[in-house]
Order: structure tokens, then C-alpha cells, then sequence
């Protein structure tokens, strides 16, 4: 993870938040490269839950919502972590995690392992940041910032049944910040307080529930292989009934192999109808289904659930790479080209000839108007290079001699460092070609 979290800062991914003022534990900003990577994490998502199917609408609705939502969801009541205080050495741990957590006066002991540790009995600690709408700072005016997306999505679920014509089986997905405070948040972007989910509630017939929630737990599998995260570095595991919340009826969490171990990347759950139900029952609108010919029912739920932020930190771990090549070692992220935050860099040889800079700016901005594309003419080609292969950029195009000749340019393959050459006019066919093939990481 060190050197995921060194990478990410050398080269302008990832920002911890508010540096100069000592930062704030577990906020981050993001860079140029790490807005342009959630930018294409977002927007394949989009495209693989929205633009390419027919059953699904897309939704953003607010941050803070109405209180009473989340007294209906059950969050005012369990959103909560048991937690437990050390009167010696005054830290605060998770009672579930005691055997994970330090001792703060002997690190090489857990929480209640030596003679002074003095642990409090557990409590439950809400994970709710609270905040008050309005002018009055009582009782009356406490809202939340939402935990999750989800419950935006059942409070519309009306407004879309009508206004989008729509019949169980159909989907509302919905991107959007949410936050926590987790207690015991880190593990560079895994675990924060804000970040960004992307859930996806399913609609269905009762009966059909199972077979759907096998559905998703395959669909959101394979978008992780398409994009090119090695199958073996990922797996699916199915909470056991005591694991599972006691509305559902089955839960399976994608888990990656982070440097953690395997951990939660994505979770996709079978929620019944307790969502729908405990919204009509809090606000008194019936939200169920009501057919033509009268059918009428409460529709179950499946729901693909992850954050961009546990995608962004499985790409770059599975990406990582290190090699040597001509006795040179260098860092490479492998990143799938749709993934990629920079598609190409456009590089002239030699920066002070300028009929290679007007060449290269010229092909530079043929391509940017299609594509994220970057032009570099700053130090040695070598280097251009090595800050190219770090950031994950696919392809590179060289502008040479050769090119002032005969209109050629030099193309360079991230991966297996091959290069060939192409007519300068063909170039823009080439990349749109090259970014569409499927992609597999040569990393073992
Ligand atoms: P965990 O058990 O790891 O706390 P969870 O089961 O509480 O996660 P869900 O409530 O199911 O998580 O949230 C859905 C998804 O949102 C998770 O699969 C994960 O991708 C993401 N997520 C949840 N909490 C965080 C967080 N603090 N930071 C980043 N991503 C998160």
C-alpha cells in the first residue's frame, strides 16, 4: 500500500486534504490524474448500469434528506459501530476489531492485553455526521448527511414508477458523496468519512429475487474482469446468516486481494421488501406496484452497492507494477486503456526543433478533441516516458526526424514497450481503434 499511496502523490493523484493546516485524518483530495481516473470509474459504471440497458433510469436526489427517512431506514437507530474507550491511555477502538487495533502505550499488544488497559464496556457510537438545517440549533432542526445513496432512490421510488413508466423488473441507479463517520477509517482510500457510492437498486418480483441477486453478483463480477482486474486477485463470498443484516436475505461481497488482504470491494444484497415497506409505513404513502390488471405487490430489492473509491485503489494495486528493462528499472501502472487517465501523450524528439513542436502541437490538438491526451516536450524522451508509464498513459506518439520526412510518428506500447510506425493523418483511427480492443494486464 506504501507505495500505491507514494505513487498516487508523486505524480498528482492524491492529496491528504488540508495539509498545511496538519490535514484532517482520512480526507483526501484528489489531483489532476486521480479527478480524470474517478471520472472514467464513473462514467463506466454509468455506461454498464444506465446507457446500455433498457431497465434502468438514473437519479440524484439530495444529501440531506428529510430526518424522518432515516428513522424509517433504521439508521437513527443501528447505524452504529460498538465501540469501546481505554481510561489509561484514552484511545477508542472498535469492540469487533480489538484483535486488529493497537494498545496506545504498547503498540505490540492489542487493547486490554497489558495489566494498566482499562477498557470501558461497549457502546454504540451512530455513524451519522449530524447537522442542523436552518437557522435553530435544537432538537427540532438535527438533519444527517446521508450514509448511503439508497435511501434517496426508495423515497422517488413512486416518482419513477409513474413518471418513467416503468414495471418491476427495473432499476434506479443513483452516484453520488456519502458519509461516515468511521471510527476507525484508513487504510489509505478503503476506509473514509467521505466518499463516493455508487448503488443501484433493482426493482423485481418477489419470486424472481434469487434468481436476480445471482444475476447481479455475476454482472458486477465481470465488469471488474472486463476492465481488466485479474480474476485471480478477486473472489465472491457469501455472508453467513448470523453476518447478514436481519432484512436480508442474502448478501455477497466482491473481495479483492488488497495489500490488506481480502477485503470488501463492491457488496451486492437481496434486501427483500423491508425498504419499501418501511417508507409506506413512515410516511404514509403506499409504495408498491400496482399492475394493469390489478396485481398489486411490494417489490424486493437487489442492490450492487461499491464506492469509486475502492474501485480507484484496486485499480492502482492491480495495475502497480515494477520492472527492468535494459537495466533500468521502471514503474509502470497497467491500467485498462478505458480506464487509463491520459489515453496518449504526444511527445516531439527533440523540444527545441521547432517543426517537430508545430507537428506535435498539431496532432496534439486534433486528438484532445476527442480524447484526454497530453503533450509533453519538458526534459530526455526517457523520462517523458517514465512519468508516462507511472501515470498509466496506453500509448505514446513520437514526433522525429523521420517524421519532418515522411509524416510518420513512432507509437510506444505502455506494456510491452513495442513501437511501430504510423502515418501522422492515420493516427486519431489508430488510437480509436487501439482504446476500443479488449485489453488483458501482462502482469502474472
Ligand atoms: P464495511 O463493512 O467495509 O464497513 P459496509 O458493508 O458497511 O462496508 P456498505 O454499507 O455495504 O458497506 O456500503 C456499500 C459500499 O460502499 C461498500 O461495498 C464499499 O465499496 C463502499 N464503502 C462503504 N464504506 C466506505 C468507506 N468508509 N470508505 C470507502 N468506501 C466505503
Amino acid at each position: 500500500m506504501d507505495k500505491i499511496v507514494s505513487l498516487s502523490r508523486r505524480r498528482g493523484f492524491v492529496f491528504p486534504s488540508s495539509e498545511i493546516y496538519g490535514g484532517l485524518g482520512s480526507t483526501y483530495d484528489y489531483g489532476h490524474y486521480g479527478v480524470l481516473l474517478k471520472n472514467n470509474i464513473r462514467s463506466l459504471w454509468f455506461e454498464a448500469m444506465v446507457q446500455e440497458r433498457d431497465d434502468i433510469v438514473a437519479l440524484d436526489s439530495a444529501i440531506i434528506l428529510n430526518p424522518k427517512v432515516w428513522e424509517a431506514s433504521g439508521h437513527v437507530a443501528t447505524f452504529t459501530d460498538p465501540l469501546i474507550d481505554c481510561r489509561t491511555c484514552k484511545l477508542r477502538f472498535r469492540a469487533d476489531q480489538l484483535e486488529q487495533s493497537s494498545c496506545g502505550r504498547k503498540p505490540s499488544k492489542h487493547p486490554g492485553e497489558t495489566p494498566d488497559c482499562d477498557l470501558t464496556e461497549a457502546r454504540q457510537f451512530n455513524l451519522m455526521f449530524e447537522t442542523h438545517v436552518g437557522a435553530l440549533e435544537d432538537e427540532s432542526s438535527i438533519a444527517y448527511l446521508r450514509p448511503e445513496t439508497a435511501q434517496g432512490i426508495f423515497i422517488n421510488f413512486k416518482n419513477v414508477l409513474q413518471l418513467a413508466r416503468r414495471k418491476p423488473p427495473f432499476g434506479i441507479a443513483q452516484i453520488g458523496k456519502s458519509f461516515r463517520n468511521e471510527i476507525t477509517p484508513g487504510n489509505f482510500l478503503f476506509r473514509v468519512r467521505e466518499f463516493e457510492q455508487m448503488e443501484m437498486e433493482y426493482f423485481v418480483p418477489p419470486a424472481e429475487a434469487e434468481r436476480w441477486y445471482r444475476y447481479w453478483i455475476d454482472e458486477r463480477f465481470n465488469w471488474y474482469v472486463k476492465y481488466g482486474i485479474r480474476e485471480s486477485q478477486l473472489r465472491k463470498r457469501e455472508h453467513s446468516a448470523e453476518e447478514r443484516s436481519h432484512y436480508s436475505s442474502g448478501t455477497t461481497d466482491i473481495e479483492y486481494l488488497y495489500p490488506i488482504g481480502w477485503s470488501e470491494l463492491e457488496g451486492v444484497a437481496n434486501r427483500g421488501d423491508f425498504d419499501l415497506r418501511q417508507h409506506t409505513e413512515h410516511s404514509g404513502t403506499k409504495l408498491e406496484f400496482v399492475g394493469d390488471d390489478g396485481e398489486r405487490y411490494t417489490p424486493y430489492v437487489i442492490e450492487p452497492a461499491v464506492s469509486i473509491e475502492r474501485i480507484f485503489v484496486a485499480l492502482l494495486v492491480d495495475g502497480y507494477d515494477e520492472e527492468v528493462v535494459a537495466e533500468r528499472e521502471r514503474t509502470v501502472l497497467r491500467l485498462h486503456p478505458a480506464v487509463a487517465p491520459v489515453k496518449a501523450a504526444i511527445l516531439p524528439l527533440i523540444p527545441r526543433n521547432a517543426d517537430m513542436v508545430e507537428k506535435a502541437r498539431g496532432l496534439y490538438d486534433e486528438l484532445r478533441r476527442r480524447h484526454i491526451v497530453e503533450y509533453d516536450d519538458g526534459g530526455q524522451i526517457g523520462r517523458r516516458y517514465r512519468r508516462q508509464d507511472e501515470i498509466g498513459t496506453p500509448f505514446a506518439f513520437t514526433i522525429d526526424d523521420q517524421t519532418l520526412d515522411d509524416d510518420t510518428v513512432t507509437v510506444r506500447d505502455r506494456d510491452s514497450l513495442a513501437q511501430e510506425r504510423l502515418p501522422i493523418a492515420g493516427v486519431r483511427a489508430w488510437l480509436e481503434e487501439a482504446l476500443e480492443r479488449p485489453w488483458r494486464t501482462p502482469k502474472a
